[in-house]
């Protein structure tokens, strides 16, 4: 019998893919809730984006959503 140990390999284990969000490393296993995002942030970010997109059209009314405090508008 050989003394190596047989646990969990530190190399190579989980395959992974670009994160559609940021580019990141997203794992590829079941292990990820968030797949095929990285993690939840991205996950929940891209979602936001997507839902943002489709609520601003049809909604041209010109007025601000709440919250003015936001200086982005230069
Ligand atoms: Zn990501």
């Amino acid at each position: 019998m050989s003394a190596e140990h047989q646990g969990r390999s530190k190399t190579g284990a989980v395959p992974t893919a670009p994160c559609p969000h940021c580019g990141g490393a997203a794992e590829r296993s079941t292990d990820n809730p968030w797949r095929p995002f990285c993690s939840r942030r991205c996950k929940l970010i891209d979602l936001g984006d997507w839902l943002a997109e489709k609520h601003v059209i049809g909604d041209e009314d010109g007025s601000h959503p709440s919250g003015g405090q936001d200086d982005w508008q230069h």
